[in-house]
């Protein structure tokens, strides 16, 4: 019945993403050898620890990679997943300094997987697990708002970034900035408003601002707005939830697929996003969902025709043998490397236009360094501010009350409420970032007379700006 797709890729994680990198190392002036030090990790921890679960002692395996420190703290996520070992995270690692580097965010690549199935655990197992692999990195150096900063990412959110801070303060507690050691927290606890739909917002205002850009939506086949564009995404979890959320309620676009463990949903109308998510919490799959037709070959609908696709899922699912039979002529990379070498050449050379990760999903890493900033500038956070923010988003409610003549519906009073709490901190910030950030591809990708693709000229760019900042340092 599951129909995960599994990654078909020739050669590790690790060797696709430095296979982009050398397409894009030709479009820059580098001095010799400095190739291989972009592609090296700094650092990387291993730490294997037991604890005595349910009458036995069970080791858990994990990392924390470091791939550049050119700009301290490095930054990145933290990922609980059964299939996650060395290779991928020093991949990730890597992605994490290019997409700090293409939205300007004065950050070094890091990033951290702990080889586990969240699901097989329950509440106080995880926090025991998560608090022990706190320790092993922040006795190691791994872990300080100075130096290595995790995040969420798959498999862990505010609940495991709060047991990180709290077993960091524990151990720390001279340390005066131990609310920055990690981002992505709860808003009780020095976390920022709006950071949990960073990245989803962050797609939002990716593709809205390529859809500013009238010759750059021509060259993709397309025309026009967001409005009505059919869309289909992979993925409900956090990130693919929030992109798809705003880009049907915010902008018309239409969720014409939603592609999830067990099978796909597809409705051609457009399925509601809310509901299919309220469903998945309420019975934890797509199954048996009312409104929509049902392919349990999730991953072939991958190919299924419509005008954007958006792979929020895992890396590698699209691969040498799909990546044929994409129809889509415009995919944003709202995951971490879903697109391998060799799929991203086949869908270059049929026009595909793809917004590659290192751009698409750095929504969640501008918002953890707005979140940084405030931690260490030690303003007050949390209550107050969140307080203040909602009566804003009461008055907003009850002036349209007022207006209209007529009750506002829940839904959207809780998107007015949100958006009044955000507005000022977070969508501002990260609109800019990334629309600047996507100008500045954009340009590149013409400048001089050349023609890149997004993904070339993202590396390129971001190499150039690392570049300097190692030579500035007198790193090489
Ligand atoms: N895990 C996220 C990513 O892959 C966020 C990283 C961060 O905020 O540090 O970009």
């Amino acid at each position: 019945m599951s129909d995960q797709p599994t990654a078909t890729r020739s050669g590790s994680f690790q060797q696709n993403v430095a296979l982009m990198l050398d397409r894009a190392l030709k479009e820059v002036k580098l001095e010799p050898g400095a190739d291989r030090a972009l592609k090296s990790c700094n650092a990387t921890l291993q730490v294997s620890f037991p604890i005595k679960l349910r009458g036995e002692v069970r080791t858990f395996t994990g990392w924390r990679a470091v791939h550049s420190t050119h700009r301290l703290p490095a930054k990145g996520g933290l990922r609980f997943s059964p299939t996650v070992d060395q290779d991928d995270t020093e991949a990730l690692a890597a992605l994490m300094t290019y997409k700090c580097a293409i939205v300007d965010v004065p950050f070094g690549g890091s990033k951290g997987g702990l080889c586990i199935d969240p699901t097989q655990y329950d509440r106080d197992e995880m926090e025991l697990i998560t608090r022990r692999f706190a320790r092993e990195l922040a006795r190691r150096g791994f872990l300080s708002p100075a130096t290595n900063v995790p995040a969420p990412d798959v498999g862990t959110g505010q609940r495991e970034m709060a047991w990180i801070l709290d077993t960091y303060k524990n151990l720390y507690p001279e340390d005066i900035n131990y609310v920055g050691c990690v981002t992505g927290k709860p808003v009780d606890l020095g976390g920022m408003p709006g950071r949990l739909e960073a990245t989803g917002r962050g797609i939002q205002y990716a593709l809205r601002e390529f859809f500013r850009h009238p010759a750059e939506v021509q060259a993709a086949g397309l025309q026009g707005s967001l409005e009505g564009k059919r869309i289909i995404v992979q993925g409900l979890g956090n990130v693919g939830y929030h992109a798809a959320k705003f880009l049907q309620e915010e902008d018309g676009a239409r969720i014409v697929g939603i592609i999830e463990r067990e099978g796909a949903l597809i409705d051609e109308r457009g399925l509601s996003v809310e509901a299919v998510r309220c469903y998945m919490n309420e019975h934890g799959t797509v199954l048996g969902y009312p409104d929509a037709r049902f392919v349990d070959k999730g991953a072939s609908v991958l190919a299924e025709d419509c005008d954007v696709l958006i792979p929020a899922a895992l890396e590698g699912v699209i691969h040498k043998d799909n990546a044929e039979s994409i129809r889509a002529p415009l995919i944003i990379e709202a995951a971490n490397g879903p697109i391998t070498y060799e799929a991203d050449e086949i869908l270059r050379g049929k026009g595909t236009v793809i917004l590659p990760d290192i751009y698409a999903n750095a929504g969640g890493v501008v918002v953890s360094y707005f979140e940084w900033i405030r931690n260490l500038s030690h303003i007050r956070f949390g209550r107050l501010q969140r307080r203040l923010d909602e009566t804003r988003g009461e008055h907003i409610v009850s002036a349209l009350e007022m207006m209209s003549g007529e009750k506002t519906p829940a839904w959207m009073r809780e998107n007015l409420i949100r958006g009044a709490e955000e507005v000022d901190l977070v969508r501002s910030g990260l609109d800019d970032a990334m629309r600047v950030a996507f100008q500045e591809i954009a340009r590149f990708r013409r400048e001089g007379g050349r023609h890149l693709d997004y993904r070339t000229a993202a590396y390129a760019l971001a190499v150039t700006r690392i570049n300097l900042g190692s030579l500035d340092l007198g790193a090489y």
